[in-house]
């Protein structure tokens, strides 16, 4: 169906299926031309963590337009990307005993992608790379090569980048040791795999189905690529800003990777902007190796220095992430006790409800959006239904998303 049947020359004919027209948002909601509204559990696939139009980032967002603060500048230095630089510092880094350099690599995760994988790649001066199974990285060529999901390659064949994928943690349901199946690749000179440059690894795989690896496995992984000399990047794209309850997903696990992909909430505005964070050592970037003409977002340095100050000055985003985290993993988990064939997956506010049966995941995300809630599905044959709402939510708008979320699943398992 299109639903711009006006205007069809000018639509992409494979726009997201919900059969609105979306005009307003503001916080966790979205309307819709018609006025209905919908309470958003997609929150612009992660890039929505402080909700729409969130009202302080907005009033800086305008107070800078109105002074005339530079917009496009490239890699020029200017004040906003100074301010958010020292922001990111003094908030994020430096409080977490971290120590990264940063780099613009363009507007998207997919470009902190392709930056980190060239970066392994000139340091170490090996090609390959191991990235697992039902992995996803973004839709440049680099990026495809690391994506455990041919269909995402779109027919463009082979990618660029040697890329072995391996099992995720629990692939085979705990049947073996961790790690044994990449020991013997890696030690078995015939595999062709003796020496990758990298390993990049999501710490909770988000399109690839809410897959949760544990901390012991991520910290296991950490201690494999330094006995192999392979550089850990972990991509934080989805994953990062708070999304699983600390700023970076991996605090949890207690580790410390080499090169960090950030992106999608950075900016805090939904205003494209990517970080890549490169342990200072290993900097080996020349001017002028990995440029681009958005790099210099400077309404994104202002919104995102803005939302740094607003909510990471103290722990209580992440504090209520986890507190709201566990009231709907509890009611997933409920969903999924009282109904066999269906698994609740899920990290901090980054939840998932599998579904044996994989087009039932549609359906109830059809039948949510009826109801006027925005959910999307993810894992390779999308039967997983994703839930990512803002963690900005309120208490009420979490009860009034379960309630939703329940009616709709009743509704097609009835
Ligand atoms: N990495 C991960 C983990 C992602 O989830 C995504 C986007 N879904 C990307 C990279 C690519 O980001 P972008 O779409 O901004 O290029």
């Amino acid at each position: 169906m299109n639903i711009f049947e006006t205007i069809e020359s000018e639509v992409r004919s494979y726009c997201r299926s919900w059969p609105a027209v979306f005009d307003k948002a503001s916080g966790s909601w979205l309307k819709d031309e018609n006025g209905k509204e919908y309470l958003d559990f997609f929150a612009g696939a992660g890039a929505l963590n402080y909700g729409h139009n969130n009202p302080v980032l907005k009033e800086a967002l305008l107070d800078y337009l109105s002074g005339d603060g530079v917009t496009h500048a490239l890699d020029m230095n200017t004040v906003a990307k100074r301010d958010f630089l020292e922001a990111f510092s003094d908030i994020v880094l430096k409080p977490r005993g971290l120590d990264y350099k940063v780099q613009f690599p363009g507007p998207t995760g997919a470009n902190s992608v392709e930056s980190a994988l060239k970066l392994a790649r000139k340091i170490t001066g090996r090609e390959s790379v191991i990235s697992f199974t039902n992995a996803f990285h973004g839709m440049t060529l680099g990026a495809l090569a690391v994506t455990g999901n041919s269909m995402k390659r779109g027919g463009a064949g082979i990618p660029l980048v040697h890329a072995t994928p391996m099992p995720y943690d629990n692939y085979f349901e705990g049947q073996y040791p961790d790690f044994l199946y990449f020991e013997r690749l890696l030690e078995d000179a015939g595999s062709g795999l003796n020496e990758p440059a990298a390993v990049i690894v999501e710490t909770v795989q988000g399109e690839g189905g809410v897959n949760v690896a544990r901390p012991e496995w991520l910290r296991g992984l950490a201690e494999l690529c330094q006995r192999h000399d392979m550089l850990l990047i972990v991509d934080d794209v989805q994953m990062g800003c708070g999304r699983t309850g600390p700023f970076f997903s991996f605090e949890l696990a207690g580790i410390q990777p080499d090169i960090v992909t950030l992106s999608k909430s950075i900016s805090g505005y939904g205003l494209p902007m990517a970080l890549t964070l490169i342990k200072p050592e290993l900097d080996q970037w020349e001017p002028g190796e990995h440029n681009g003409t958005f790099r210099g977002n400077n309404p994104a340095f202002v919104t995102a220095a803005t939302a740094l100050r607003t909510y990471w000055n103290d722990d209580l985003l992440e504090k209520s992430t986890l507190a709201k985290g566990e009231q709907l993993g509890t009611v997933l988990q409920e969903i999924a006790d009282a109904n066999p064939g269906v698994e609740a997956r899920g990290r901090g506010l980054a939840r998932g409800l599998a579904f044996e049966q994989p087009e039932l995941a549609g359906k109830v995300c059809a039948a949510a959006f009826a109801r006027g809630l925005l959910m999307e599905t993810s894992g390779p044959q999308s039967e997983v239904v994703k839930l990512l709402p803002p963690l900005t939510l309120t208490d009420e708008e979490l009860t009034q998303g379960i309630e939703l979320l329940t009616a709709s699943v009743r509704s097609v398992l009835k």
